[in-house]
């Protein structure tokens, strides 16, 4: 059988290494994919990018499609005098699955190797068996055997990294796991509706935006917003689910393989628009997509801030169900993907005027 169609490309974008506030590896990736499908494509100072496709008409809404390219990581606080690196994180990787991970090091254009330390299971006595290291225990072993050596590498405060791992196929056709799948997943959703609606004559001006900053509090978005001004913002990001051994329905309902999510509210956020709602859901049932309808108890998206920036835009949130939420080995289901693009591809091409979002 031949490889899932989104696989290579999802490879090629989860290798790249994107943390937060280092996002340039990603945006070079989009910008290049997306000029080739947008008449108008730029970038703000923050690093946010935006491509445009117009519409033919002025008084149709204006749809914000967009997706994170940052992803959680790493940063070097301290190198010790014997070439260890103390370190902080960047977002919010579990901390429970930190000892032990192959980390890659982000020094001045070089990719460092590293390894994030951990005690020998003979020496660990009692309960120290059972916990998880404090911040303040934690470093990465990169080799080096002194400050001078770790310096000459260019590694210094302030420089990021990431977790290592090839993204991997499992024996189960659609199923992968890997690094940075919270969010290219999402960025290459983006990508492939901008390539796939690049010659359709449509009403609305599609706004296909990529944020920077998300994994540390959402906040590339919120500008974003303010630049693009859009009357609809379709999010498209990955979600933690459920349906593991250790993870029950009474935690988290959905689950991978299962169709995308469509969120009805996300924590501390969100309300998604009604209309809007409805309309991807009429397109789910018409395009024969299944989907999960959820309630977000435990995730929020730059739908959120997006929305609070201009106050005015329907926002509605495409989720990805993905298993082991911020590890070094999340799972997705590319039949999940495939949903999600043509869900939002075809409720793109739906929303021919504003009228579709009126609330009475
Ligand atoms: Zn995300």
């Amino acid at each position: 059988m031949p490889d899932h169609p989104l696989l290579a490309e999802l490879a090629r974008l989860t290798a790249l290494n994107a943390p937060v506030g280092f996002e340039e590896p990603v945006l070079a990736y989009a910008r290049e994919e997306l000029s080739k499908a947008c008449e108008t494509v730029w970038q703000d100072v923050r690093g946010n990018l935006y491509a445009i496709q117009s519409g033919s008409d002025a008084d149709a809404p204006n749809i914000m499609v967009t997706a994170h390219a940052d992803e959680i990581g790493f940063m070097v606080t301290h190198v010790r005098p014997d070439g260890f690196l103390r370190f902080t994180l960047l977002g919010f990787p579990t901390e429970q699955v930190l000892p032990g991970q192959r980390v890659t090091i982000l020094a001045d254009g070089r990719e460092i190797p590293g390894v994030i330390g951990v005690r020998p299971g003979h020496i660990l006595k009692g309960d120290e068996a059972r916990r998880v290291p404090a911040a303040e225990e934690r470093y990465i072993d990169i080799g080096a055997v002194s400050h001078a050596e770790a310096t000459e590498w260019g590694i210094e405060p302030g420089v990021p990294g990431v977790f290592h791992g090839p993204l991997t196929l499992t024996a189960h056709h659609d199923r992968i796991f890997g690094k940075a799948i919270d969010n290219r997943a999402g960025l290459l959703a983006v990508l492939e509706v901008a390539r796939r609606l690049n010659d359709e004559q449509l009403p609305a001006t599609r706004s296909y935006v990529v944020t920077v900053e998300e994994e540390i509090g959402l906040r590339g978005a919120f500008v974003a917003a303010g630049e693009i001004q859009p009357d609809v913002i379709l999010a498209i990001d990955t979600v933690p689910a459920g349906g593991t051994p250790d993870v029950g329905p009474e935690q988290l309902p959905w689950q991978i393989g299962k169709g995308p999510l469509l969120k009805v509210r996300e924590t501390q956020g969100l309300s998604t628009h009604g209309p809007l709602r409805s309309l991807l859901r009429k397109v789910a049932d018409h395009a024969e997509i299944p989907y999960q309808l959820i309630v977000d108890t435990a995730g929020i998206t730059d739908a959120s801030t997006a929305q609070q920036a201009t106050g005015k835009a329907a926002a509605m949130v495409i989720g990805l169900a993905r298993r082991y939420s911020h590890s070094a080995i999340e799972m997705l289901d590319l039949g999940d993907l495939d949903g999600a693009i043509t869900l939002v591809e075809e409720t793109v091409k739906r929303l021919t005027s504003r009228e579709h979002l009126s609330r009475l």
